[in-house]
Order: C-alpha cells, then sequence, then structure tokens
C-alpha cells in the first residue's frame, strides 16, 4: 500500500514524486519504458518565461525558483542557468504581439527589455535582412533535458521514492467510484491517490475509464551540434529558427514552423475542441494523411483489453524519426553567414512527440468523475520549463493542502463545462 502512485516518469511524474517523498510519503513511480525516455529527454532545454500564456505566468515564476534550488541542493548539475532568452524578428506584426506580451510580462513581475533594431543587430548581427527589433528576458533559463530529469528520479529515490521502470500501468482499480489503486503488467499497487503524468498517452488512458481528455500530438524534429563559438549563450529565436547552447559546447536546433500532425482517428474525435487551434494556426501546420500512421494510431486506440498485454506495454518508447530535410535546413540556416561556424557538423537528430490541448494550456486538475484521481498533463510543447512546478501543484492537488499556485486554469472541466474556449492572442 502506498500514500501516492504516480503513472508515468517524465518531468511532470518525476518532479511530483520528488515533492512528495520529500514531505514524506510513500511514492511509488511507474514507468512502461525509462525515465524521461520520451518528451521530458528529447525537448530543447528552455526553461522560459517568455512568451508564456498568461495562465502559466505564475506556474513558471514558481517553476524557475524551484529549478534554482534543485540546480544549488542535488549532486548532480542540472544544467539549469539564467543565461536568458532572446527573441528577434524581421516582422512588425510579429514585434507589435511581442510588445504586448511584454506588458504583460512586466505586470507578472518579470525581467523584460524591449530591443530596438540597432540593439537586437548586436545581441545576435542578422545573416539576412536587419532586424527590426526583439525581446529579451534576462532570467530565463536553460538546462540539459537528458541530465536533468533522471538526476531528479534518482534524487525523488534517494530520499524514498519506489521507482518501478519496464513496468506499464493498464487501467486504474476503482472500487465504489473512487481509485483505489492500479493493475501493472507486473501485479496490482493500492493506494487511494494516483496521479497520471503520461504525457502524450493520458486521453487514450483515461478513455478506458469513461474519462474524455483533448489531446492531439505533434512530431518535432530536433538537432545537435558539435562543439561550437558560443554566438548566444543562452536561447535564442528568430521566426523560422531557434537554437540553445548546450553545457557540452554545442547547440541544440530546430526549425520553429517544423511540427508535424499525423491524421489519425483523435484527429476527428477531438476535431470540434482544436478547430479554433486550427483556425488560427493553420498556416504553420503540416497534417500529414499517412495511411501507415493512421492505422498505428488505430492499432493503439483500441480499447485495451481487460486481459493481458496492453498498448502501454507494448509501445514502451516512443521513438518516431526525425525529419533529415528539416536537419539540413536547421544546419543550414545556423551557419548561413557566420563564418565562424564553418566547421560545426551535425553531431546528432531526433525527434518528439508532443501532447497538445485545444487551448495550449496544461492540464494539472482533480478528476471529479473519480475521486483520488489527478492529471497533470498536455504541456503543449512547453512543459520541461514548467515541471518542477507543474508537479509542486500535482502534489498539493493530490494531498488536498493548499496549493502554491492557483490551479483553476488547468482544471479539465473546462473543456466540458461550457466554459469559453481562450488561446492566448500574445504567446510567442
Ligand atoms: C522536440 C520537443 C521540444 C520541446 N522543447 C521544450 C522546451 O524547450 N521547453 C519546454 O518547456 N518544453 C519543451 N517541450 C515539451 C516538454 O518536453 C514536455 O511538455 C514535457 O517533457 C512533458 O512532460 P511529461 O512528464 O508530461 O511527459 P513525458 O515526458 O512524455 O513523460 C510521460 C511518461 O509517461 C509514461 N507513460 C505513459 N503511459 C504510461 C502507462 N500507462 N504506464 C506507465 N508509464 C506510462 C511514458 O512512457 C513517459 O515516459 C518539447 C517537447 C519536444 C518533444
Amino acid at each position: 500500500m502506498a500514500d501516492a502512485i504516480i503513472i508515468g516518469a517524465g518531468v511532470a511524474g518525476v518532479s511530483a514524486a520528488l515533492h512528495l517523498t520529500k514531505r514524506g510519503l510513500r511514492v511509488v513511480l511507474l514507468e512502461k519504458g525509462l525515465v524521461a525516455a520520451e518528451q521530458s529527454s528529447r525537448n530543447w532545454g528552455w526553461v522560459r518565461q517568455q512568451g508564456r500564456d498568461r495562465r502559466e505566468l505564475p506556474l513558471i515564476v514558481r517553476s524557475l525558483a524551484i529549478w534554482e534550488q534543485w540546480q544549488a541542493e542535488l549532486d548532480t548539475d542540472l544544467g539549469f542557468r539564467r543565461t536568458g532568452l532572446i527573441s528577434l524578428t524581421r516582422e512588425p506584426a510579429e514585434l507589435a504581439r511581442w510588445q504586448r506580451w511584454a506588458k504583460r510580462g512586466r505586470a507578472a513581475g518579470i525581467d523584460v527589455l524591449e530591443l530596438n533594431g540597432a540593439q537586437a543587430e548586436a545581441a545576435l548581427p542578422s545573416s539576412g535582412a536587419p532586424w527590426i527589433g526583439g525581446l529579451q528576458t534576462p532570467t530565463d533559463a536553460r538546462a540539459e533535458p537528458g541530465i536533468a530529469v533522471p538526476a531528479l528520479a534518482q534524487a525523488a529515490c534517494r530520499a524514498g521514492t519506489s521507482l518501478h521502470q519496464q513496468t506499464a500501468v493498464r487501467r486504474l482499480l476503482v472500487e465504489d467510484g473512487r481509485v483505489v489503486g492500479v493493475e501493472t503488467e507486473k501485479g496490482q499497487v493500492r493506494s487511494s491517490r494516483v496521479l497520471l503524468a503520461g504525457g502524450a498517452w493520458s486521453s487514450l488512458f483515461l478513455r478506458q475509464h469513461g474519462i474524455s481528455l483533448p489531446q492531439l500530438n505533434v512530431r518535432a524534429t530536433v538537432a545537435r551540434t558539435t562543439p561550437a563559438p558560443a554566438i548566444i549563450p543562452g536561447t535564442f529565436c528568430a521566426s523560422d529558427f531557434c537554437l540553445r547552447y548546450r553545457e557540452d559546447g554545442g547547440f541544440t536546433l530546430t526549425l520553429l514552423e517544423g511540427e508535424q500532425h499525423d491524421i489519425g482517428p483523435d484527429s476527428f474525435r477531438f476535431f470540434r475542441q482544436f478547430f479554433p487551434l486550427l483556425a488560427k494556426n493553420w498556416r504553420h501546420m503540416h497534417l500529414n494523411a499517412l495511411p501507415a500512421s493512421y492505422v498505428q494510431q488505430r492499432r493503439w486506440q483500441a480499447m485495451p483489453p481487460t486481459q493481458g498485454e496492453t498498448v502501454f506495454e507494448r509501445e514502451r518508447i516512443y521513438n518516431p524519426q526525425p525529419d533529415m530535410r528539416q536537419i539540413d535546413e536547421a544546419m543550414r540556416r545556423f551557419k548561413l553567414g557566420r563564418p565562424e561556424l564553418a566547421d560545426v557538423q551535425l553531431a546528432a537528430a531526433w525527434a518528439g512527440r508532443i501532447d497538445l490541448t485545444p487551448d495550449l494550456v496544461p492540464v494539472i486538475s482533480a478528476v471529479s468523475a473519480l475521486p483520488g484521481l489527478v492529471v497533470a498533463t498536455g504541456f503543449s510543447g512547453h512543459g520541461f520549463g514548467i515541471g518542477p512546478g507543474a508537479g509542486e501543484l500535482a502534489a498539493d492537488l493530490l494531498m488536498q493542502t493548499g496549493p502554491t499556485v492557483d490551479p483553476h486554469e488547468f482544471r479539465l472541466s473546462r473543456f466540458s463545462d461550457g466554459s469559453p474556449m481562450f488561446i492566448d492572442p500574445d504567446v510567442i
């Protein structure tokens, strides 16, 4: 019997485990594959306030404080550095949107500098038409995803978390309408408190219990370079291209417009909820009708059988293939007009599956239909930075202690209680 069970050892589940264990609780953390093997090690490593949805600002401010504390007190270097984020543009409409966000950021207590064209050119000389301006948030940070989340898991284990990798949770155990534990591929674990932090698998997991979580996925491709001159010490973004300086001396590179959605049964199931997002972003969305992917998703989404192996153990680690055309283009844009980068090579390429909600804000919420269950998922491509705060909030909800951050905006019921869908127009 555990005080709390956590499903999923990504940044959300691992952070919650660390918070709960430090509060003296007996925590069982169950992971179908390996710690951080899906989104939480494949991301760019940005820990940013800049451009965040207004509903997430208190959570990112809190998360930065936790990152700072963990970086100082754990014996592994998480790579957490407050090296800032600079965004530069050549587009007046984009700059106006960023300036609107700057006002909101300052109101939330965040240090935001607005750069004019000359200051933007001084921050990173443009290799094409000159920048017209930008934003700089000096207190934004970066961390090393592949190191940080496993190190947090080790810290949780040292504090007393019982971690079980290669242990898929097949379903919840429910008695008298309450959660009483989980059934894993290796047997049952009982507890009256269960946190689902299953990343891109959460919607499918909940569906077998009659709970609807609108969630879709996009694939994103990332490149790592060999060590390079530190043209930027932190993170940098332009409309078409982003990079982060890494502790190993290289850069993590990505194309901003490169995310791909492979159409599957959920694309139709959640079409109505996602329509406003699609209508707003249709220019940047790449929708792929790939028969093999559709069939794979249909196979996944067949209801898990009540006996025997489920999709959660068949797909231990979802490992999509990177798009090598995007990698080549990212390397080209990185080097363009910068002779000092001529010898820098591609060191690695990978892809990850990002889970989205219809308003691009996570769900961190108790589930009223199943007392004892809390969900923390749907981080919509920016959950690494807010993971520590999201884990803390999930721990608060699980233990029903006064939450550190107001959870109202993250409630699951916003998708079904008639609340108007709000997509923050100033998000960068
Ligand atoms: C390419 C890319 C770039 C990104 N860049 C950034 C960035 O720079 N900054 C930022 O803040 N965010 C970024 N993100 C988003 C960020 O990585 C995610 O939001 C965050 O890692 C989500 O964490 P999670 O714990 O919710 O999910 P995950 O890391 O996906 O973890 C969920 C875990 O649950 C496990 N699981 C699922 N179902 C079961 C089950 N039934 N039984 C047992 N285990 C189960 C999975 O195996 C998985 O390990 C990026 C994501 C990608 C893919």
